[in-house]
C-alpha cells in the first residue's frame, strides 16, 4: 500500500488553515493509504517554546487528530521526539543538502525576519529534518498546505541526490498532495498573509477550539470590503476567480473560499447563493457554518485534553509502531553510507 506521512507542529493556536489545509484531508486518506501522522515537536523548538506549553500543545494536536476523525488503530499517530530515527537521518541529510538549496527557502526568510543572525540553526535546518520525517518511512505521498510545497521539493531533491551519490535507489521521490478547496487560508486581518499559529493577533485566525462567541466575534471583525458579492460568472473554467480580481479583493475571496470549504461546496455555488449581498449578511452565514463544523471537534478536543491518558496511550503506541518502520530504514541508510556497526 502507498504510504502517507504528514505532521503538524505543536506550536499552539491550531487554526482553520491547519484544519482545512491539512488535518481534514488526513482523515479521508486513511481509506486508500497506510498513514503516519506526526506531531512534530522537534520542529516546534526551532523557535522558543515554553516546556510546559509544549507538552500541552503536543496533546492538543493529538486531540485534534483524534477529534477530526483519524483512527489511531488504523493510522499511526505519534510525536516526533519519541522516534530517534528522525534526528539521526536529519544529520545525514544535512550532509546531503547544499547551502544553496537551503538559502532559497522562503519560510526561513519569513520566520527569521530582519534579525537573521539571531535565528536558531534549527530554523535554518528545518527542511532537512522534514525530509528525514518523510523519508524515514519511505513515504510516497505527503498531504500538506500550499505553504509547504517548497519544502517538499527540497525533500525530493535530497532523495534524488542521496540515491545518485550512493548509486542505490534507497528513497522514493515523494509526491506532494495539495488538495481540497482551501489549500491556503489567509489571515482574517490581512489577505496577503497566510493564517498562521505564530501571528501575534488572535483576530487573524479562527482556532479549532474557539467557542461560538469567539468565532462570531472574529468573523465580525474580519477585514472584508464594502463591495457586493459577485456572481459565478467571474469564475474561470477551473472554478477559480480571475487572478486579477482575486488580488484586488483578497479578504473577500478568502472569506468566500473558507465558506465553500466548510460547507463542502464549490465556490460557484457560494457565489450563486450570495450574489448581490453585502459582507454583513454573508458573515452571519459564515459564522453559522464555521460553528457547525468546528463546534463538535472543539468540544471533543477539550474532552480528550482534560483527561489526557487516552491521548498519551495513543502517542506511546504510535511511537512503538513508527519505530518498527523507521529503524530498518535507518539501518539500511547507515550501511549504504558506510557507518560501521561491529
Ligand atoms: P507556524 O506559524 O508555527 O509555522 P502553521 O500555522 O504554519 O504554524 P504548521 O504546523 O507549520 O502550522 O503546519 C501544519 C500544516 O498546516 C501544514 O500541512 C501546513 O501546510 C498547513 N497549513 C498551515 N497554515 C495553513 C494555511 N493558512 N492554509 C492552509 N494550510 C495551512
Ligand atoms: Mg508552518
Amino acid at each position: 500500500m502507498k504510504r502517507i506521512f504528514s505532521g503538524v507542529q505543536p506550536t499552539g493556536n491550531l487554526h482553520l488553515g491547519n484544519y482545512l489545509g491539512a488535518i481534514r484531508n488526513f482523515v479521508g486518506l486513511q481509506a486508500d493509504y497506510d498513514c503516519i501522522y506526526c506531531v512534530v515537536d522537534m520542529h516546534a523548538i526551532t523557535v522558543w517554546q515554553d516546556p510546559k506549553e509544549l507538552v500541552a500543545n503536543t496533546r492538543e494536536v493529538t486531540a485534534a487528530y483524534l477529534a477530526a476523525g483519524i483512527d489511531p488503530k488504523k493510522s499511526i499517530i505519534f510525536n516526533q521526539s519519541q522516534v530517534s530515527a528522525h534526528a539521526e537521518l536529519a544529520w545525514i541529510f544535512n550532509c546531503v543538502a547544499r547551502l544553496g538549496w537551503m538559502n532559497r527557502m522562503t519560510q526561513f526568510k519569513e520566520k527569521a525576519g530582519k534579525h537573521r543572525e539571531n535565528a536558531s540553526v534549527g530554523l535554518y535546518a528545518y527542511p532537512t529534518l522534514m525530509a528525514a520525517d518523510i523519508l524515514a518511512y519511505k513515504a510516497s505521498h505527503v498531504p500538506v498546505g500550499e505553504d509547504q510545497k517548497q519544502h517538499l521539493e527540497l525533500t525530493r531533491d535530497i532523495a534524488i541526490k542521496f540515491n545518485g551519490d550512493f548509486g542505490r535507489e534507497v528513497f522514493p521521490v515523494t509526491e506532494p498532495l495539495i488538495f481540497g478547496s482551501a489549500t491556503r487560508v489567509m489571515s482574517l486581518r490581512d489577505g496577503s498573509k497566510k493564517m498562521s499559529k505564530s501571528d501575534p493577533s488572535d483576530y487573524s485566525r479562527i482556532t479549532m477550539t474557539d467557542d461560538a462567541d469567539a468565532v462570531a466575534k472574529k468573523i465580525r471583525k474580519a477585514t472584508s470590503d464594502s463591495e457586493l458579492i459577485p456572481g459565478p460568472e467571474i469564475l474561470g473554467d477551473d472554478g477559480k476567480p480571475d487572478e486579477e480580481l482575486r488580488r484586488a479583493r483578497p479578504e473577500a475571496f478568502n472569506l468566500l473560499t473558507i465558506y465553500a470549504a466548510l460547507a463542502d461546496v464549490e465556490l460557484g455555488e457560494v457565489l450563486r447563493d450570495f450574489e448581490g449581498k453585502g459582507f454583513a449578511d454573508f458573515k452571519k452565514a459564515l459564522t453559522e457554518v464555521a460553528v457547525e463544523n468546528l463546534g463538535p471537534i472543539g468540544s471533543e478536543m477539550k474532552r480528550l485534553t482534560d483527561a489526557p491518558d487516552h491521548v498519551d496511550d495513543v502517542l506511546r503506541d504510535g511511537a512503538a509502531r513508527a519505530r518498527e518502520v523507521a529503524e530498518p530504514v535507518l539501518r539500511e541508510v547507515y550501511d549504504v553510507v558506510g557507518f560501521l556497526r561491529p
